[in-house]
C-alpha cells in the first residue's frame, strides 16, 4: 500500500504538462504562466518624485528650520507625465507631483507641507526630506530581469507585473480537459430528486463536487454523467468519451461485489499502478492510465471523494498546466480538543482553523468524521492531518493543517 506521499509522487510525477496557448492578459487570470517573462524596460523609467513637492538640491536645503527657512526660485512645475524644460541649478527648486520625472541637478524632493507652497519663490521650512522622496529607475524591475516566472498560478498582481511589462498576450498552459464519471445503482442526478424524496435513491454529489474542484484547479470538466453498476454500462460509457487528458472516476474501486470499475479498466488494456493508500478516508484510490491518458480511481463517499482530490487531483492538475509548487502546503497548527484515529493510516480530519486569542492557530474538528458526511467537508476551512504514528493527540499539541485554498502550496510533496 502506498503512503499519500508515494502515491502523491507517483501521480504528479506521470503527469506531462500541457502545450502553451496564447491569451489575452484579461483572460490570463488564475492560468499558468507557460514561459519565464524578462522585463525588455527599467520600471520605473525614470528617477521620479515619490510626493508631491519640491525638487531640489540636498546641499541648498539642509539646516532649513522654522527658525531659519531657506527660499528658493521656483524655475517650473512638472507634472507626472510631464519633464523638466531644464536642468536645475543652485539655489533653485521645481513644483513637483508625484510620479513626475526628477530634473537632472535634484537629489530630492521637499515635501509641500514643508513649504509656503510658493510658485514663483518658495519657502521650505525643514530640512528632513533633503536627499529623499526619489524613487530611482529601475527600482521595481531593472531591464533583463525576471518579471514572471513559468510556472506561476497568475493572480491580479501578476498581470499587473505583465502589462507594465508590455504583454498583453500571455502564453500559458492548455487548461486540462477532466473526464469526470461517477458510478453507482444508488445515484440519480438532480433532476430525479423525487426518487429521493421517496427514499430510493441519493443524488450523485461527488458528480459536482469534482467538477467544482476541476474548474477551480484550472480544468474544464467533461462530464460522463452517471453508469450503473454493470461493466458493459461502464466499458460503453468509457468507450464512448470523448478526447480528455485525465479520466476520473468516483465509486466501485473497492473490494464490494459491484465494484467494476477497476476490472473494466484493466480488461479494456489500462495499466494500473496501484488501487490502495495508506490514508483515511479515501483508502480505496487506483490510479494508472489507459489509452496514454492518466485514470484516478476515486472513492465513492462523498469525503473520501474530496479529501483525495484535494490531495490528488489538483496536485495532478496543478502540474499539467506546469505550476512549479503543485502539491499541497500545510501550516502548523494547535490542536484544541484530544483526538484519537485509532488506525495506522494518515488521516484527514475535518476542522476549522482559527487564531486563537494567544494568536496561535487553533484547529478544532467539524464534529463526527464518518466519510459519508459531506456537511462535515462544507463547514471545514482545513484538513487536520494526523500521520499514522499519531493516533491520539491531547488538546494543546501541535500537528499541522492542510488549508483547503491554494495559498499554502509546496513545491515538495509533504512527507506528513
Ligand atoms: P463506492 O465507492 O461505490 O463503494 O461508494 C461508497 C459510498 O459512496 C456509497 O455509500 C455510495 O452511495 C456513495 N457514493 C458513491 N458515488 C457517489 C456519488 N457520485 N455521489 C454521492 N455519493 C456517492
Ligand atoms: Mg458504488
Amino acid at each position: 500500500m502506498h503512503t499519500v506521499r508515494d502515491a502523491a509522487l507517483a501521480i504528479v510525477g506521470a503527469m506531462a504538462t500541457l502545450p502553451a496557448e496564447s491569451v489575452g492578459v484579461r483572460e490570463a487570470l488564475d492560468r499558468v504562466l507557460a514561459e519565464d517573462v524578462v522585463s525588455p524596460v527599467d520600471l520605473p523609467p525614470w528617477d521620479n518624485a515619490s510626493m508631491d513637492g519640491y525638487a531640489v538640491r540636498a546641499a541648498d536645503v539642509r539646516g532649513a528650520s522654522r527658525a531659519a527657512p531657506v527660499a528658493l526660485v521656483v524655475v517650473g512645475t512638472i507634472a507626472a507625465g510631464a519633464r523638466a524644460s531644464r536642468p536645475l541649478g543652485a539655489g533653485e527648486a521645481y513644483r513637483i507631483m508625484t510620479g513626475a520625472p526628477l530634473p537632472a541637478g535634484a537629489d530630492g524632493v521637499v515635501r509641500v507641507e514643508d513649504s509656503d507652497a510658493g510658485t514663483e519663490r518658495v519657502v521650505l521650512f525643514d530640512d528632513r526630506d533633503a536627499g529623499r522622496n526619489v524613487r530611482p529607475r529601475g527600482e521595481d524591475l531593472a531591464a533583463g530581469a525576471l518579471a514572471v516566472a513559468r510556472g506561476t498560478r497568475l493572480g491580479p498582481a501578476h498581470l499587473g507585473v505583465l502589462v507594465s511589462v508590455g504583454r498583453a498576450v500571455l502564453p500559458v498552459a492548455r487548461r486540462p480537459r477532466v473526464a469526470i464519471l461517477a458510478t453507482g445503482d444508488e445515484l440519480v442526478d438532480v433532476d430525479r430528486f423525487d426518487e429521493v424524496v421517496r427514499g430510493e435513491r441519493i443524488v450523485t454529489s461527488n458528480s459536482y463536487t469534482l467538477e467544482a474542484m476541476v474548474r477551480r484547479a484550472g480544468g474544464v470538466p467533461v462530464p460522463l454523467g452517471l453508469v450503473r453498476d454493470d461493466p458493459d454500462a461502464l466499458r460503453a460509457c468509457l468507450l464512448a468519451a470523448p478526447p480528455h487528458d485525465l479520466l476520473l472516476t468516483s465509486g466501485g474501486i473497492s473490494v464490494g461485489a459491484f465494484d467494476h470499475t477497476r476490472r473494466v479498466l484493466a480488461d479494456l488494456g489500462a495499466t494500473l499502478d496501484f488501487w490502495r493508500v495508506k490514508i483515511r478516508p479515501g483508502a480505496p484510490l487506483g490510479f494508472g492510465s489507459w489509452r496514454g491518458v492518466p485514470w484516478i480511481g476515486l472513492p465513492g463517499n462523498p469525503v473520501s471523494t474530496m479529501v483525495t482530490s484535494e490531495l490528488f487531483v489538483r496536485p495532478a492538475l496543478r502540474r499539467m498546466q506546469g505550476m512549479t509548487r503543485p502539491y499541497a502546503g500545510t501550516v502548523p497548527v494547535r490542536v484544541a480538543e484530544r483526538v484519537t484515529t485509532g488506525a495506522a493510516l494518515t488521516h484527514f480530519l475535518r476542522a476549522v482553523v482559527a487564531s486563537a486569542a494567544d494568536g496561535v492557530l487553533e484547529a478544532r474538528l467539524t464534529g463526527p468524521q464518518g466519510s459519508g458526511l459531506l456537511t462535515s467537508m462544507a463547514r471545514a476551512n482545513a484538513l487536520l492531518v494526523l500521520p499514522e504514528h499519531r493516533q491520539d493527540v491531547a488538546a494543546g499539541e501541535m500537528a499541522r493543517a492542510l488549508l483547503l485554498g491554494d495559498d499554502a502550496l509546496a513545491a515538495e510533496a509533504p512527507e506528513f
